[in-house]
């Protein structure tokens, strides 16, 4: 079983379901006690979410590509990058370290390709939906993307930061999600990607008319897929 290097804090609270998942899965696929060989390094996402919304993108660049030159040093194989948003700086992981780096749009994609969907409504913090480091990698895959009005993202962006990084699950903020999940729905979304690793605390499939597609849950599997290769 290979080793995996997983960047996490951004925040815990995915962080730990990662690491549920993972360990979940391996044991379901080699049964008995069976977990999964990995090394955390984990953040303190107060410094991350400080630099993000000062845009200070130099700054995240150079620690999380310490991070990753951190677990290669300590016997990763591959790098699991926990969270989303931070793939604005995979390039430069990737030229950084040896070892590959899981992108986390990508079992996203073969997801979504396998169940035929074209046109898909992208749910994230206001950088991925915003910025094209993830749309563009998503549009290299063949995938039409649809991001909310700028209301709808910055309440989705909102939630996030002030809400889900803290384990607040509240039921107003649920009720937020659904309404902006169905007005994507109504512009044609075909499904929807839940591209912010805490979206699945509080949103669930009986909150939208298509199916969902859970970037933490998809990322973790693969993750557990390239470990057992
Ligand atoms: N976990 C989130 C994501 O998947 C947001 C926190 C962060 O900015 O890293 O984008």
């Amino acid at each position: 079983m290979k080793t995996i290097g997983l960047i996490g804090g951004m925040s815990w609270e995915s962080s730990a379901e990662y690491y549920r998942i993972i360990n979940r899965d391996v044991q379901r696929r080699l049964g008995g006690v069976h977990s999964a060989r990995s090394l955390m390094l984990s953040v303190d996402f107060g410094d991350i979410e400080k630099l993000q919304h000062a845009g200070d993108w130099d700054a995240l660049t150079a620690e999380m590509v310490a991070a990753a030159q951190s677990l290669e040093r300590g016997g990763a194989d591959f790098i699991v990058l926990c969270t989303n948003t931070m793939h604005r700086m995979a390039g430069a992981m990737e030229a950084g370290v040896a070892i590959p780096l899981l992108h986390i749009v990508d079992p996203t994609a073969e997801a979504l390709k396998g169940a035929g969907v074209q046109k898909v409504g992208l749910l994230g913090t206001a950088f991925t939906m915003e910025q094209d480091f993830y749309k563009g990698r998503l549009a290299g895959h063949g995938f039409e993307v649809l991001i909310p009005e700028a209301e709808d993202r910055a309440a989705v962006h909102r939630i996030i930061y002030e809400e889900l990084v803290c384990g607040e699950i509240r039921e107003p903020s649920r009720a937020a999600y659904r309404a902006v999940i169905a007005r994507l729905v109504s512009a044609g979304a075909e499904a929807i990607i839940l591209g912010c690793t805490e979206i699945m605390l509080l949103v669930r499939a009986e909150d939208s008319a298509v199916p969902l597609f859970d970037t933490t849950t998809l990322h973790a599997m693969a993750a557990v897929d390239r470990a057992l290769a």
